[in-house]
């Protein structure tokens, strides 16, 4: 279980303080699928930003099975991304030198697995995702809704527990983001992983076990 206790994130402290998070307060279980929702600086990315280890929170702690996350050394911090949690960004963010195949390999080989046990599973993995014939293909030569594909395939090469996607269908047309919303349902279904979505697309919130929704940092909804 992810124990969110109490986190204040405020930027700027010294000149003109920004109250992103104001004492926010969460429990997520495992095998959640929730939508983040909330107007514009709210303070949805500034909380997956922290729920995922990228940034630290002004005061407050998460607990995740018990232990602080933010307790950890930046090297430790590093590793325990890497290997628990996947990130899926609106833009996609794949590395354009890279095939898709080697954009999905890139955080195995960070890892250091062997090559073939790297080749099998970004061929498992981009299979799953409904692209196994575009492993070799530029991110370039691939429409939007195949890059967010291969975004997902890349945050489950570590095997993560928890991913992270934060506005995953903001440049999707309509059939992108209902295939996505397949993809992500199922994974979450079958294999567990539990999904944080920060979002302000009404199809994802519709697709989503629970939505919570942030005004001005705080909490205001659940449901
Ligand atoms: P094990 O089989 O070793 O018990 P689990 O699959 O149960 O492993 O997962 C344990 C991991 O789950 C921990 O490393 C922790 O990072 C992660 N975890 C705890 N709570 C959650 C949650 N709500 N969502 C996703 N991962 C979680
Ligand atoms: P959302 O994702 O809901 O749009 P954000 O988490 O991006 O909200 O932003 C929350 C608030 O924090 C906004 O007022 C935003 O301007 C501010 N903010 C976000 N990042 C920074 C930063 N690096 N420095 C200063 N203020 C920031």
């Amino acid at each position: 279980m992810i124990e969110i206790k109490d986190i204040v994130k405020t930027y700027n402290e010294n000149t003109v303080p920004v109250h992103a998070l104001n004492h926010v307060n969460l429990r997520i279980e495992e095998g959640e699928f929730t939508a983040v929702v909330g107007p514009s600086g709210c303070g949805k990315t500034t909380f997956l930003n922290i729920l995922g280890g990228l940034d630290t929170p002004t005061s407050g702690n998460i607990l995740i099975d018990g232990t602080n996350l933010h307790d950890r050394s930046s090297a430790d911090m590093i590793t325990y991304r890497r290997d628990h949690i996947g990130f899926v960004f609106q833009d996609y963010s794949l590395m354009p030198v890279l095939t898709a195949k080697e954009n999905v390999e890139f955080i195995m080989e960070l890892q250091g697995r062997p090559k073939e046990e790297r080749a099998a599973r970004s061929k498992e993995l981009l299979e799953a995702v409904g692209i196994g014939d575009k492993g070799d293909q530029f991110p370039t030569k691939l429409s939007g809704g195949q890059q967010q594909r291969v975004a997902v395939a890349r945050a489950l090469a570590s095997k993560p527990n928890l991913i992270l996607a934060d506005e995953p269908t903001a440049n999707l047309d309509s059939k992108s983001t209902a295939d996505l919303l397949d993809i992500m349902r199922s994974l979450n279904e079958k294999e567990n992983i539990t999904f944080v979505i920060a979002t302000h697309d009404q199809r994802v919130m519709d697709r989503a076990k629970r939505v919570i929704t942030f005004e001005d940092g705080k909490i205001i909804d659940m449901k």
